[in-house]
């Protein structure tokens, strides 16, 4: 008898799986990774296989047996992987497992299949009756002629010469053509845009670069498996990870290339499509359900061998792989926000060295704990030979009031530009036209009802937006409070500076990226393209103008709230100040034409802001890296964030004391426990976060994991949520 260990896909965190069904005969073929419908109590659920037995402790009448399996499950070495970020990450397994499945595998049992076409292909007896002048018809004369140049698929025939299934058919009862059903590729809509396949003769360092890969990928003696790849933007790394792709194929291996979220631009992936041809599959967030499952099985079936995708593509089910590269891997959205709250970069780690591949971390601004735990590979150059753009850091706090948000030097600037029509990048880290709406007669001001949080300013949609939950209501012309008309708008956000630069600067077009300019699907790649044509033009935004492209006409970069980040109360707001400088200092002066940098700042002496205009990451690095030896921050401790939410603030209360008596208990020596503390209100839910710093990693994750498993079983955690963090951002 044969029995299959059965995870179900269901997330109460109470239940220990996995358990046992019995496999009858016709599903003998079953495997590690196999996704079953089982029954389950009173439910029909999923779940997927993770071992497989002869004999179980139960007797054989006690087990069930699976009611069917699914199209495809998940190869066994992610099941491995699935589980371990379960374990790693304090969620449960079923959590960990959905990760590994086939795009569209849901838990409530709803999924996506491959899409099936007829395909047609002419046959030798249909060759003959072509040239032998048998008796044709039209339309099958038509159909024999087309498909002499070869296969074609049912629905193209009917296109090309307007052939329907019944023509196909009475050819085939003849023996003039034969048919098959295949499986069909959903192929995203989204316009390719053009790139070269050309191969540039690399530089001596790409060159080593290349080489260092290769000799790691064929084990040799004395090869880094990892690698840091520190190189200034433009210093020609995806180049290089062309190469060490092309390197990897050419040796029958996989690869995995991650990049940031919004950088997946239809640039990139022209550049890698054009290079790598079929072997090539790209999964992102932008494709249907179906389009993405289809690239899965492409993977999967070894049809495809290299994943370009963001975070989730490092569970691209890659078979044999032999290279992972993490392309900007200083990105903050490499960190997952839901359980589990995994980390890309960690995972890609673990399952490279699990799979014997090349793992290659590369970014021109490194994190403090890549640069201590990785070996360096540095690219200092461009490969253009241009030098870095001069940085102008102007201190907001000597600047008149009157000049409003942008310095007159960078009005100047952008004058400037305007004249010699070229191309500005302004930056601003908030979106929506003011931050701050207050009645000037009694104070009032504008909150969210929901969250504790002030309400933006949105002009263009004309309303007040919460931007932590989904309250927005109309812009008010009085006070509801006291009548007054005198309202006045606070701060600027990323709307205010379009309209100041549209008013200033006209007549060159000013183009908004911002998430609400970006939210329709394929709306970031196309403001960028527009920005791209524009012959002279200004792009405004928060971050996102800051990441993933490359316009030569850029002449100058200017961010205006550089103190913004800094002014978090967090140990890494000086590592992400120090990132989001560098990177936007990275986007100007590509192009013969050169160009500047300006950086408007309240804390012009911040080390972080002096080295990004320094172009100096080694300094800040080593610097950052001392500042958090001595306050024992990551990667000197281990940190695990734990937040717990719930509606009533009593319950809330009795339960973070329950769990703070229960932590000091099962919490290994030398870990600090911070809190409860508590956190603003969010869609209606008060929290309170408990923050550990702890030596020893291993044994805190297990601590926390059986504490959290036991009080989720116990009455006064009723009604609260509780979220674990292990290496929060
Ligand atoms: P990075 O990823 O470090 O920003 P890229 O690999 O994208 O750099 O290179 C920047 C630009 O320079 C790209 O347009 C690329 O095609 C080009 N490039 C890269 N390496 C070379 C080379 N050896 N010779 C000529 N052009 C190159
Ligand atoms: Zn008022
Ligand atoms: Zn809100």
């Amino acid at each position: 008898m044969s029995i299959a260990k059965v995870e179900p896909l269901t997330n109460a965190r109470a239940l220990h799986g996995p358990f046992d069904y019995r496999l009858p005969e016709a599903m003998a073929g079953l495997e590690v990774g196999s996704v079953v419908r089982v029954p389950f109590g009173r439910q029909r659920i999923l779940g997927v296989v993770v071992g497989l037995a002869e004999s179980s402790e139960l007797p054989p009448e006690r087990l069930a047996e699976p009611i069917e399996a699914l199209e495809a499950g998940a190869p066994p070495e992610l099941v491995r992987l699935g589980l371990w970020i379960a374990r790693e990450y304090c969620s449960t397994a079923s959590r960990g497992l959905q990760l590994a499945l086939p795009p569209g595998t849901g838990a409530a049992g709803q999924r996506v299949r491959s899409r099936l076409e007829l395909r047609a292909e002419i046959a030798a007896a249909g060759e003959k009756a072509l040239s032998g002048g048998e008796r044709l018809g039209v339309k099958q004369r038509a159909v024999l002629e087309a498909l002499r140049a070869g296969e074609m698929s049912a629905a193209d025939l009917a296109s090309a010469v307007g052939a329907d299934r019944a023509v196909l058919r009475r050819l085939e009862e003849r023996g003039l053509i034969a048919t098959r059903s295949s499986r069909m590729r959903r192929r995203s809509a989204q316009p390719d845009v053009g790139a070269t396949g050309g191969c540039p003769e690399l530089l001596p360092e790409q060159v080593t670069a290349v080489e260092g890969v290769v000799a790691a990928l064929d084990g040799e003696v004395g090869a880094q498996r990892e690698e840091l790849r520190h190189g200034v933007t433009g210093s020609g790394k995806t180049e290089v990870d062309l190469a060490a792709d092309e390197a990897a194929l050419a040796r029958g291996r996989g690869a995995i290339v991650l990049v940031p979220e919004i950088g997946l631009a239809p640039q990139a992936v022209a550049r890698f499509r054009a290079r790598l041809g079929d072997r090539f599959a790209v999964l992102h967030s932008a494709l249907s359900d179906g389009e993405r499952y289809d690239e899965w099985r492409r993977l999967r079936s070894g049809e495809a061998s290299v994943c370009v995708g963001p975070r989730s593509a490092v569970f691209a089910p890659v078979g044999d792989l032999g290279l992972v590269v993490i392309d900007e891997e200083h990105d903050a959205s490499y960190k997952q926000e839901g359980d589990p709250c995994y980390d890309a970069r960690a995972v890609a780690r673990k399952r490279a060295a699990d799979c014997g591949a090349v793992l290659v971390a590369g970014t021109a601004t490194p994190r403090p704990e890549t640069w201590l735990e990785l070996p360096r590979l540095e690219l200092p150059r461009r490969v253009d030979g241009r030098v870095m753009p001069p940085v102008r850091v102007l201190d907001m706090r000597e600047a008149d009031p009157r000049s409003g948000p942008l310095h007159p030097d960078t009005w100047e600037a952008l004058g400037a530009v305007r004249e010699a029509g070229a191309k500005a990048i302004v930056m601003v880290n908030r979106r929506g036209f003011a931050p701050w709406l207050t009645c000037r007669s009694c104070g009032r001001h504008w909150d969210c009802p929901n969250c504790d949080v002030s309400l933006i300013v949105h002009r263009h949609s004309g309303r007040l937006v919460c931007h932590h939950c989904a309250h927005t209501e109309p812009l008010p012309r009085a006070c509801a409070d006291c009548d007054s008309t005198t309202l006045s708008q606070a701060g600027v956000g990323t709307e205010q500076i379009e309209a100041l630069l549209a008013e200033r600067l006209a007549p060159i077009p000013v183009f908004r990226l911002d998430a609400d300019t970006a939210a329709g699907r394929g709306a970031h790649a196309r403001i960028l393209a527009a920005f791209g044509e524009a012959e002279s033009a200004v792009l405004v935004g928060t971050q996102m103008v800051a990441k993933g492209h490359d316009f030569p006409e850029v002449t100058l970069s200017a961010i205006l709230d550089a103190d913004a980040t800094l002014r978090f109360p967090d140990f890494r707001a000086a590592e992400r100040t120090f990132a989001m400088v560098a990177q936007l200092a990275g986007r100007s002066g590509r192009g013969p034409a050169g160009g500047e940098v300006i950086v408007q700042t309240l804390a012009p002496t911040a080390p972080s802001i002096v080295h990004a205009a320094g172009h100096d990451a080694t300094t800040f690095l080593a610097e950052e890296v001392e500042r958090r030896r001595a306050l024992r921050y990551p990667p000197f401790s281990h940190l695990t964030r734990i937040v717990l939410k719930a509606e009533v603030e009593g319950r809330l209360d009795r339960a973070a004391a329950e769990l703070a008596d229960a932590l000091s208990d099962s919490l290994p020596g030398e870990t600090d426990l911070l809190g409860p503390a508590p956190m603003f209100r969010v869609r209606n839910r008060h929290r309170r976060r408990f923050l550990l710093k702890a030596a020893d990693r291993e044994a805190t994750i297990a601590a926390v994991r059986d504490t959290v498993e036991n009080l989720a079983a116990d009455r006064v955690l009723r009604d609260v949520a509780i979220s674990v963090d292990v290496d929060p951002q």
